[in-house]
């Protein structure tokens, strides 16, 4: 006699991304947990009277998508005070300055504005905006005007004031950017422009709300995972705490430990961390102590990552690299030894190689079997440097939803090296497990862009090609954005599969999407979203 299920799925095309890449008919949900998967035949022998069944009508259902690098709290707290400004809003200078005129009547003097968004590649004026397009919109008011990529931003006269930035000598060169007068022009780059967060308050009660509103986008885009990727002090992870202790925030919470506010404060909060005497593994399905992360360079759009060679668009341009190999070192050992994770921001093969280095030096100090030290984005990289990923077994999380946004800009600034960038089919056949993120709020969390890049290589804008040689398959960027998450956060034998006993997150997606022609992949809608065996999205429009 069999067990009788809460929910069965019938008739779907289920993904299951076992071990052998099986796609089954039918499954079955008991509490939290999955109780059968197989076929339709099969399923019947677990329906009760209670049973609730779903006709998938072919659709499929995958594992919940693991979003396994996000800024989540850096969201959260733009949810409520923060004014969109990405190309899809706002494509002038005159258009922001006229959005900060707008936030600037409404405010107090010496309230914060703050921007985040614009892309100067993008922008009709081809430029960053300036001091004074800022100081003329808001002179009473600190300004704040992030750029997509959140590793640089713009700041008026007021805002530069209150973070005592006087000139470009105070930080490593090109880091406060002035013009050919030597006189600042208001973008910061890297260390200040991290910095200036901590001046912004930010109360509980927005934070919270901020959570909550993303936990339902979430939802909505079929994640029921997030490795957080930085946080902006104590009170982001315990307000986090706090929504999850009373129900309101659903998805499961992966925390990467990292301070967005700078190098000394980023490199003080892991060594606090290391007082405490907690490391990476405590807690409990959803809230979970993640790695220790530092960050050693800039974005792949901006461009400011750190390249061995220069940009391909200008010979003088290579990024700034933000930290030593000898500090890398120490920290990775030090956090290692304390039993964390490790983790860094690199994304120029400089970068890259310098957190390899220092993986490397902490096992060869501190030997740990199993320890899945993780490079967030390793974005450009060769035939060398992969090689040692996989020595080492370190597990690169990349982002392919960057060739679906950037694509074009990609082959400007990087050539030919764009076919190891993100390399997903290289560590397929070379046994890397690499785990997706979408880095939102850099770009949509929407899963459907990441899986349309990895599969197509494509800018859905332009259209145009970069790397098509590293395009893999439908089902393995599945597995890229399910299990190999779960395996990024060492919970692969919990979730990130669709298997009996397994934790049932699960996903109705619109479509068979191994039947979907790859173009119309970014179409595909997330029906319905399940986490803990509960239903807690439907899309209302069908
Ligand atoms: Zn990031």
């Amino acid at each position: 006699m069999s067990e009788t299920a809460d929910i069965v799925f019938k008739n779907g095309t289920i993904i299951t991304v076992n071990s052998k890449d099986e796609v089954a008919e039918a499954a079955a949900v008991k509490g939290k947990k999955i109780l059968f998967v197989g076929k339709n035949a099969d399923v019947e022998s677990f329906c009760g009277a209670d049973t609730k069944v779903i006709d998938l009508e072919g659709k499929s259902l995958v594992p919940g998508f693991i979003d396994a690098h996000m800024h989540f709290m850096m969201y959260a707290l733009f949810y409520k005070e923060t004014i969109d400004i990405a190309f899809d809003k706002v494509q002038t200078i005159e258009g922001i300055k006229e959005l900060i005129r707008k936030a600037a009547a409404e405010k107090k003097p010496g309230e914060w504005i703050c921007l985040w968004g614009y892309d100067q590649n993008k922008l009709l004026d081809k430029r960053h905006p300036t001091i004074d397009d800022l100081d003329e919109a808001a002179p009473d008011n600190p300004v704040q005007c992030v750029r997509c990529c959140g590793h640089m931003g713009v700041y008026n006269t007021k805002a530069l004031e209150i973070g005592k930035i006087t000139g470009p000598d105070q930080f490593a060169p090109g880091e406060v950017v002035v013009d050919a007068a030597g006189r600042m022009t208001g973008l910061l780059k890297e260390t200040p422009n991290d910095m200036l967060w901590g001046y912004i308050e930010h109360s509980d009660e927005a934070l919270k709300e901020g959570y909550r509103a993303f936990g339902d986008l979430m939802l909505k885009s079929g994640i029921t995972s997030i490795h957080d990727a930085g946080t902006y002090g104590g009170q982001f992870v315990k307000v986090l705490q706090d929504v999850i202790d009373d129900g309101t925030f659903p998805v499961r919470m992966y925390v990467i430990y990292y301070n967005v506010l700078g190098k000394q404060a980023s490199r003080d909060w892991i060594y606090h961390l290391i007082d405490t005497g907690l490391h990476t593994g405590l807690g409990n399905e959803h809230f979970k102590v993640g790695a220790a992360k530092i960050l050693l360079d800039g974005s792949t759009s901006g461009p400011s990552c750190a390249t061995r060679e220069p940009y391909s668009h200008d010979p003088d341009l290579k990024g700034i690299l933000n930290w030593t190999q000898e500090e890398v070192n120490e920290i990775f050992l030090d956090a290692q030894k304390a039993g964390f994770q490790v983790t860094a921001h690199a994304v120029g093969d400089m970068a890259v190689e310098q957190a390899i280095n220092g993986i490397e030096y902490a096992l060869k100090n501190c030997p740990k079997e199993n320890h899945r030290n993780r490079i967030e984005h390793c974005g450009l990289t060769d035939e060398a440097l992969i090689e040692r990923v996989r020595e080492l077994g370190i597990v690169p999380i990349s982002n392919p939803g960057f060739f679906t946004i950037n694509g074009s800009d990609y082959n400007r600034y990087y050539g030919k090296r764009v076919d190891s960038m993100f390399a997903a089919k290289t560590y397929k056949e070379k046994g890397i497990v690499t785990a997706f993120g979408s880095d939102c709020s850099v770009i949509n969390e929407n899963p459907m862009l990441g899986i349309y890049g990895a599969v197509t290589r494509k800018d859905m804008n332009t259209g145009e090609a970069c790397g098509e040689c590293q395009k893999i398959s439908i089902m393995d960027a599945i597995r890229c954005y399910t299990y190999n998450g779960a395996y990024a956060s060492f919970e692969e034998d919990i979730k990130g599969s669709i298997e009996a006993g397994k934790l049932a997150d699960l996903v109705v997606l619109s479509e068979n999407i191994l039947e979907t022609d790859p173009e119309r992949i970014p179409e595909i809608k997330v029906e319905k979203t399940m986490i803990d065996g509960k239903i807690l999205y439907e899309r209302d429009d069908i």
